[in-house]
């Protein structure tokens, strides 16, 4: 047997219970994996709340992110003994996801876990991890170099915000990092921040276009920040929007795009081709400084999972939080 968070529905609510559950319970796949660690990411806060329909079918194990060692498998250039990461595809949606001892999925949802990250480091990036990384990579694709100015990141103290200061500094940008939480300046800082602007000079409707500020931005707020950064955005900059933590509105006008050359990138972790995938990882695998991704990151046990869930939303989680699903 193996320990799982299993999330029922009684039609009104989402509950989630520690419970045993055996092999049979398992869903199809063709790799089984031994999970050492998955994740709390904002979506998983979602999930288990119910606050957006992402489990699909109930009950279910949710979890958006695992990662482990390979138990058996039948599918081609994955062996036993494999490290492997899986990051959303249909986990916590419609098949059972990280929040457990095993896992049984499709191969064609893994990716091996590159050297020198361990099983935990995949964890401590998650979903989130990565898809700070597909932001930095649409940067990049966009021809924004250090050389062109300042990098905003936006939601600064979250999993995405934090991964992308210390990815995006690292790297030889200089980045401002907003956040509600001016408290936590010096923690930013510490992870590569050269500047800290209050998030409410960025949250309210602004102007349509004003001051040229950022040569790009990586946004996980969405909404009138969204805007505002769109407005502030320099000739040809690019900003890569990934998220909704303030609202999955966007309340712009056109004039920083026709006027400003201005790229909105588009960011979505959950179908990106596996070819993204691996080319996302392994530049975390050689960009990423190690010691800086620890200090973004706590390691809870299974059954701390529901109230973190409920944290995250109420954007009071700092860093990226890792789940020891053994402990
Ligand atoms: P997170 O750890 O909760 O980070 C979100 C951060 O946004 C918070 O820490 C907070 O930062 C800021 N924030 C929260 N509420 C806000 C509000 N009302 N107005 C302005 N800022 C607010 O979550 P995450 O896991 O990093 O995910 C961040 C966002 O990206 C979520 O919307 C998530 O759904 C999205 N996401 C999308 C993809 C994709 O595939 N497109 C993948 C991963 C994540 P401060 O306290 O520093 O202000």
């Amino acid at each position: 047997t193996f320990k799982a968070l299993l999330a029922t529905n009684d039609g009104e609510k989402i509950s989630t219970n520690l419970v045993e559950l055996d092999d049979t319970d398992l869903m199809p796949g063709d790799v089984t994996i031994a999970v050492d660690y998955s994740t709390v990411n904002y979506k998983d806060g979602m999930a288990l709340t119910g606050r957006a329909e992402i489990i699909q079918k109930f009950p279910l194990i949710p979890g958006v992110d695992l990662s482990g060692t390979v138990e058996a498998s039948s599918y081609p250039g994955i062996e036993v003994g494999d490290r492997v990461v899986a990051n959303s595809w249909g986990l916590s949606q419609t098949h059972h996801g990280g929040y457990a001892q095993k896992a049984r999925l499709s191969g064609d949802w893994l990716v091996k876990i590159p050297e020198p990250l361990s099983t935990r480091d995949a964890m401590a990036l998650g979903t989130a991890g990565y898809t700070a990384m597909l932001c930095v990579l649409a940067l990049e694709q966009g021809g924004i170099t250090p050389d062109r100015g300042d990098i905003l990141v936006t939601g600064a103290n979250g999993g995405v915000g934090s991964v992308a200061i210390v990815l995006l500094s690292d790297l030889g940008y200089r980045v401002v990092a907003s956040t509600g939480r001016l408290e936590e300046a010096d923690y930013l800082r510490e992870l590569g921040a050269a500047d800290v602007i209050d998030r409410r000079t960025l949250s309210e409707p602004g102007k349509p276009i004003t001051g040229e500020r950022w040569a790009g931005a990586v946004d996980s707020v969405g909404s009138h920040t969204l805007a505002n950064v769109l407005a502030q955005t320099q000739y040809r900059g690019v900003v890569a929007a990934c998220g909704l933590a303030q609202g999955l509105d966007l309340p712009a006008t056109v004039l920083p795009f026709i006027l400003r050359n201005v790229t909105l990138a588009g960011i979505d972790s959950v179908n990106a081709p596996q070819a993204v995938r691996i080319e996302a990882w392994s530049r975390l695998a050689r960009d990423l400084d190690l010691e800086k991704l620890a200090r973004t990151t706590k390691v809870v046990g299974l059954a701390a999972v529901p109230d973190i869930a409920r944290q995250i939303l109420e954007g009071k989680v700092q860093g990226r939080t890792v789940v020891d699903v053994n402990s």
